[in-house]
């Protein structure tokens, strides 16, 4: 039986499940570790980088360094606001869609190209756990991802050879996990802080059908501000005691900021942490160090604004959902940044229930997934899954009035037919423009697309008949199909937004991607190489700080560069590592018999 993956495909990281013997399983991925952070990268030398090892070296690549790259899929540049824009790496506006510029590579990539890379890396370390290659996968967006997001998502699997068996929203996914599909119409309450983002979803669950009622959030909220305000809180305390301000020094910085995700962690469990770290900058007096005791209430005094944000999108969401608090059944937490204890507790004063938290929050998602494709392997067999509509869809008509032809929590699939006509005499051509929403005027919902229906026979106004056709498939995507019934004349459009890529350009992305994984493969053994060799460098120059006046040492730095070959690295590094043995020797405490 084929295995379908479930993937988490998130803004900051991403996680992979696959049903195992009737149970959803996290799969690690090469590194050893159960969350894959959603960054991609391009060295000097044109090496791909993805995951972990892309995001370690982000300080000292920030232009050619991809991240929160699921801000921009499928995303009109218009309806995005100027600070979600903000990222280092150059980003070109197209009328419809955003580029990403690789400035290594010379390269310009689309948001789908990337996150297909992403993909790639997760179904690549999937099949090497499993021991077979996979080839389908569901893949979780959030509530709110529109069909143009949606089919941008579908797209990036297919650029990375994935064959997206269902695209999923994630509360649903969240609620799956569950097993709240099983139980009769309960409303759940999702509350989802991330790394970078920060969705509320209200949904209405119930034999194996969810029903997204409403969706709030704000998209710049999530753990990296916990991590920021520690790094501010730190970088005034050193001012303070030292007079040395750090916030341009880029290396300090991302040390820090290590530091504070570190510390912010800790506090999830205990009431107090320490902070060190050695020779974050040097002073002509020598080098100074950072040592700092942050205590959890301190820590939760500092949040309190961010900790106080994540409010209003709650009480939004339950509004928008026409629910009061009582009226909720179940909340369920998703997000590594809901292990913060103040964050637990603002979720139960809001909604007076103790949230629903046995499934590992980073994880919920990808493992609903996960049951999804177990679903739709045959894996899985007591559950069936319905989704439905969110908003209704239809056609814009005479005096710019919108005609619904499918209405909002309609469940998927489904397909609908309505008449129209000409609005004047001789009319040989209609413009279908398609709409999503819930207003009246067609002005007031979005335009999905446009197209028209021309050689129509020419006839008084309200005489020929034209068809059309709603077909929304599985994954929520929509084809719109329009038919003169005097001439069997047709005219459809899949509904992706005109920023849809042509099946060509996936091709060329397809081939282009599967280069790049081979020159990965080729290249993965130099980069380990010259990591390796800056992490000795990086040891050996704390020593160098700690006896500047050795002349050997300071030689063998002067003469190290990280990028060199392979051919030197070895005979390098067993010089780097008898050097550093010997720093360690002098270093340790006389014992008593050497005395
Ligand atoms: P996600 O996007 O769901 O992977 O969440 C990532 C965010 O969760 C990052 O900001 C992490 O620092 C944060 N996070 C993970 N574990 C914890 C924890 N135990 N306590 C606080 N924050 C955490």
């Amino acid at each position: 039986m084929q295995k379908i993956l479930g993937i988490d495909l998130g803004t900051t990281n991403s996680v992979v499940s696959v049903i195992e013997g009737s149970q959803p399983v996290v799969i690690r991925n090469i590194d050893g570790l159960r969350t894959t952070p959603s960054v991609v990268a391009y060295t000097k030398k044109g090496d791909l980088l993805v995951g972990q090892i892309a995001k370690r070296q982000a300080v000292i690549n920030p232009e050619n360094t991809f991240y929160s790259v699921k801000r921009f899929i499928g995303t009109n540049p218009k309806e995005l606001s100027a600070t979600a824009k903000e990222v280092p790496y150059p980003l070109i506006e197209e009328e419809n869609s955003f580029k990403i510029k690789c400035l290594n590579l010379d390269k310009v990539f689309t948001p789908e190209e990337i996150s297909a890379q992403v993909l790639r890396k997760l179904a690549g370390d999937a099949s090497r756990f499993l021991g077979q290659p996979v080839s389908q996968a569901v893949v979780t967006v959030p509530a709110y991802f529109n069909d143009t997001q949606r089919q941008a998502t579908k797209d990036a699997g297919k650029i990375a050879g994935l064959e997206v068996s269902r695209i999923i929203n994630e509360p649903t996914a969240a609620s799956l996990a569950y097993g709240l599909d099983k139980k009769t119409n309960e409303r759940v309450l999702v509350f989802d802080l991330g790394g970078g983002t920060f969705d509320v979803s209200v949904l209405e669950v119930g034999d194996g059908i969810f029903e997204v009622l409403s969706t709030a959030g704000d998209t710049r909220l999530g753990g990296d501000d916990f991590d920021r305000i520690i790094v501010d809180y730190l970088l005034d305390d050193f001012e303070k005691k030292e007079g040395i301000a750090l916030r341009k020094d880029s290396q300090a910085l991302q040390r820090l900021t290590e530091v504070a995700e570190k510390a912010k962690i800790e506090l999830s469990t205990l009431d107090e942490t320490k902070i060190n770290i050695p020779f974050i900058t040097g002073t002509p007096t020598g080098p100074k160090h950072i040592a700092s005791v942050l205590t959890r209430v301190e820590f939760e005094k500092l949040s309190a604004q961010i900790i106080d944000n994540c409010r209003k999108p709650v009480e939004q969401a339950l509004s928008d959902a026409r629910l009061t608090k009582d009226k909720l059944d179940q909340v369920v937490l998703v997000g590594g940044s809901t292990r913060i204890p103040a964050i637990q507790a603002l979720v139960k004063s809001i909604t007076d229930k103790a949230p629903n938290q046995t499934v590992n929050p980073d994880e919920v998602v990808a493992v609903g997934a996960a049951v999804q494709g177990g679903v739709l392997s045959g894996e899985v067999t007591d559950i069936l899954l319905l989704d439905v509509t969110p908003l209704s869809l239809g056609v814009e008509t005479l005096g710019g009035i919108m005609a619904k032809v499918i209405t909002r929590n309609t469940t998927v699939p489904t397909k609908k037919s309505e008449y129209f006509s000409t609005s004047q005499d001789n009319q040989p051509s209609v413009q279908i423009n398609i709409l999503q929403g819930e207003r009246e005027l067609a002005s007031d919902n979005k335009s999905l697309g446009e197209f028209k229906l021309e050689g129509i026979p020419l006839a008084p106004r309200s005489v020929p008949k034209i068809e059309v056709t709603f077909d929304i498939d599985v994954n929520g995507i929509l084809t719109v199909r329009a038919k003169d019934n005097a001439t069997g004349a047709e005219q459809s459009v899949t509904v992706e937004g005109s920023s849809k890529l042509s099946e060509d350009d996936i091709e060329r992305m397809i081939s282009e991607a599967e280069q790049f994984a081979a020159q990965d493969k080729e290249r993965r053994e130099s980069i380990e190489v010259s990591n390796e060799m800056e992490n000795l460098i990086g040891k050996v120059k704390v020593k160098f700080e700690e006896d500047p006046t050795n002349e050997g040492l300071k030689i063998l730095l002067k003469d190290l560069k990280s990028d060199i070959n392979i051919e030197d690295f070895e005979k390098r590094k067993a010089a780097l590592e008898q050097a550093q043995q010997k720093f360690a020797f002098f270093n340790t405490p006389p014992t008593e018999e050497s005395n």
